[in-house]
C-alpha cells in the first residue's frame, strides 16, 4: 500500500549532522537506493502522482546528481525521455547556463540549448528540496527553453528552508517532508 511504501522510504532515509559543513543536517538517500523494494516504492509512487494529475508528460528533466538516480526510473515507466541539467562545463555542445545559490555554496545549471522543444511539457525531479534554489535554477532556465514545467518531484523536503514558496509559481510533490 501507499503508507507501507512511504513508511519503507522514511525508514531508509539517513540523517547524518554536520555534513558537509557544519549546522547542515544532510538526508543520505544511499539506503534507498541500496534497496531495491524501497527503489521501486519511490518509482511507485512518483507514477502514481504523475498519473493521476499529468495525463500529457513529454519529458523527465533531472538534476545534477541526485536527480539522475530516480528521473530516468520514472522516465522509463511513463515511457518518456530523460533530459540533464548539469553542473558548469559537463555537457558537450551549445549550453544555456545560470548561476544560483546553494543552501552550502554556490553553482552553476546547464542544459543542451537543443534538449527540449518549445512548448514541451516537462516534469523536473531531484532528490531533495531545501532552500530550493537549485530546483529554481533549473525552471529558470527551462523557461528560457520554452518548456512548459508542469510540476518538480523530490523525495524528500525540508520544510522550514520554505523552497516551496521560493519555487512559486512551479509547484512541488515530495514523497516525505520535515519541519
Ligand atoms: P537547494 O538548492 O537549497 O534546494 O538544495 C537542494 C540540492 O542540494 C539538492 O540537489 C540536494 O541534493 C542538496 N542538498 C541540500 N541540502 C541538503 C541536505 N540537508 N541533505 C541532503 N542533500 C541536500
Amino acid at each position: 500500500s501507499r503508507a507501507q511504501k512511504l513508511e519503507l522510504i522514511t525508514q531508509r532515509l539517513r540523517g547524518f549532522p554536520d555534513f558537509p559543513i557544519k549546522g547542515i543536517l544532510f538526508r543520505d538517500i544511499c539506503p534507498i537506493l541500496k534497496d531495491p523494494k524501497c527503489t521501486a516504492a519511490v518509482t511507485d509512487l512518483f507514477e502514481e502522482y504523475v498519473r493521476k494529475k499529468h495525463p500529457i508528460v513529454d519529458l523527465i528533466v533531472g538534476l545534477d546528481a541526485r536527480g539522475f538516480l530516480f528521473g530516468p526510473l520514472l522516465a522509463q515507466r511513463l515511457g518518456v525521455g530523460f533530459v540533464l541539467v548539469r553542473k558548469k562545463g559537463k555537457l558537450p555542445g551549445p549550453v544555456k547556463s545560470l548561476s544560483y545559490d546553494l543552501e552550502y555554496g554556490k553553482a552553476d545549471a546547464e542544459i543542451q540549448e537543443d534538449a527540449i522543444a518549445p512548448g514541451q511539457k516537462v516534469l523536473v525531479i531531484d532528490d531533495l528540496l531545501a532552500t530550493g534554489g537549485t530546483l529554481c535554477a533549473a525552471c529558470e532556465l527551462l523557461k528560457v527553453q520554452q518548456a512548459v514545467v508542469l510540476d518538480c518531484l523530490v523525495v524528500v523536503e525540508l520544510k522550514d528552508l520554505s523552497g516551496a514558496e521560493r519555487l512559486k509559481p512551479h509547484t512541488v510533490f515530495s514523497l516525505v517532508s520535515y519541519d
